[in-house]
């Protein structure tokens, strides 16, 4: 009999989970296992604002697929370039791929809500490159500061689009490594500006209010600015406008934009042939995708309702992770007949770095700031290492400086 082939197309939190729960549960002799991802490393996206800001290099946050997998799994490095569920077919940069059961797990994009000039004029962290460039880019802009005869202070304004996690943990980096860019470009550090425009009335939406203030009063104290309640509603080359009330618009003149407002997932599951909204499908309780028996979705592509609150699971590592053990576990049910598990989602808390040495969190039923949030955040981060690579991607790549 022939045997089934299992395509899994991304390898983030969710595929690369997927792939080593099966390579442990299904050998090569019952299964094809096909991993496709467009890089032949895994890049860890929850460390992107540090790569952005340049406290940590590119290397740090990625390593080899090859470190990870084993010899039961076929890693193919491609462009994914189109999924069709009804014709079983995967097109990518190396040829065409059919399979009998498929793990979409190819992750977000920024969402830029039709926001005009955004897509061309700021910068995002979306992968490792994105990420490389936000750092480039901010050098660049001090680096040409520094040459100008006549100079203008407004090459050193970063503004920040969005004061989620991923805005307020890129300012964190920031606020650390200013300090560290002045002396090494010779600037005096007051011409410098780090802004943070959100749109809701308050940073961090529907966090903690006393973490919340903590988080606002160490970046102000890094020398953050806050414009809140006050959306971008443009980006040209030049900076952004932001809506001060209901008719008043303000233009804000930067260097650098970077734009983390938001989160959609990969653009391919639009043309997919399954229904999804903002290129996320919401999937059935054992991860499958509606109408596709053979169709699993990980990550930043699926949505799931919280069933207790109606509100939607956010789009998370954590969760990505859980639900890729689960989808390895029903791939093996399916492939013998048994009944699929659902998934339930295992709420470990949330941190949010403020730099190196600070945070906030909710963890156990308790909150934590300062050093100790910090370091149960490096904890959070190696655990994430140890669970796809063990203690050997651990020491080698993990975070360990806690005081
Ligand atoms: P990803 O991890 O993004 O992986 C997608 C993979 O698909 C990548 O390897 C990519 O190269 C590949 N791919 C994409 N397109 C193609 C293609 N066309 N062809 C082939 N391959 C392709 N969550 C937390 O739980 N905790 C955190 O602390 C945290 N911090 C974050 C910090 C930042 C700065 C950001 C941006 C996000 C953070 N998140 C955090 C959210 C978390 O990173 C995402 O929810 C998570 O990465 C989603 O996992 P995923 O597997 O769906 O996608
Ligand atoms: P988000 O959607 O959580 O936050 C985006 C923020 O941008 C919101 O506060 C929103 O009000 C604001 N915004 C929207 N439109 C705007 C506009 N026009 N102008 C100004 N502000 C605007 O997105 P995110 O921070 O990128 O996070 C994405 C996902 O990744 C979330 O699920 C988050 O929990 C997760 N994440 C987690 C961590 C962590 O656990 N440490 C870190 C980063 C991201």
């Amino acid at each position: 009999m022939k045997r089934p082939t299992i395509l899994v197309l991304g390898a983030g939190y969710g595929g690369l989970t997927t792939v080593v729960n099966l390579q442990k549960f299904v050998n090569v002799n019952e299964a094809e296992i096909i991993l496709v991802n467009k890089n032949d490393y895994h890049y860890e996206t929850t460390w992107l604002h540090e790569v952005g800001a340049g406290t940590i290099s590119p290397d740090k946050a990625r390593y080899p697929i090859s470190t990870v997998i084993n010899q039961n799994v076929t890693f193919v490095k491609a462009n994914v370039e189109s999924i069709d569920v009804n014709l079983k077919k995967v097109e990518t940069s190396s040829g065409e791929f059919t399979y009998d059961y498929l793990v979409i797990g190819l992750g977000f994009e920024g969402e830029t809500f039709g926001i005009p000039g955004l897509k061309d004029h700021a910068l995002s962290l979306t992968n490792i490159n994105t990420a490389r460039q936000v750092r480039e880019h901010i050098e660049y802009q001090f680096a040409s500061w520094t040459l100008d005869d006549i100079k203008d202070d407004s090459k050193l304004t970063i503004i920040v689009g969005g004061a989620g996690f991923t805005g307020i943990e890129f300012l964190g980096e920031l606020g650390n490594r200013i300090p560290e860019l002045c002396r090494e470009f010779d600037i005096p550090q007051e011409k410098v500006r780090l802004l943070c425009v959100e749109a809701a009335p308050t940073v961090l939406p529907g966090f903690d209010s006393e973490l919340v203030d903590y988080a606002k009063a160490q970046l102000t104290k890094k020398g953050v600015e806050f414009s809140i309640g006050t959306p971008i509603v443009e980006a040209t080359e030049e900076g952004v406008k932001i809506k001060k009330g209901d008719e008043d618009v303000e233009f804000i003149k930067a260097g650098t934009v970077v734009w983390a407002a938001g989160v959609r997932g990969n653009a391919l599951v639009e043309s997919s042939g399954i229904e999804s909204h903002r290129a996320r499908i919401a999937v059935r309780g054992d991860m499958r995708s509606p109408d596709f028996e053979d169709v699993f979705v990980a990550g930043d592509c699926a949505f799931l309702l919280n069933e207790e609150t109606g509100r939607p699971y956010p789009p998370t590592a954590q969760i990505a992770m859980q639900q890729g053990v689960i989808i390895a576990k029903n791939i093996k049910h399916l492939m013998y007949g048994e009944p699929t598990e659902q998934f339930v989602y295992d709420d470990k808390g949330a941190v949010c770095s403020l730099g190196d040495n600070d945070a906030i969190g909710t963890a156990f039923g308790r909150k934590f700031t300062g050093k100790r949030a910090s370091a149960l955040k490096k904890v959070v981060d190696d655990r994430a290492l140890y669970l796809v690579g063990g203690v050997g991607l651990t020491v080698k790549k993990g975070k360990f400086k806690f005081l």
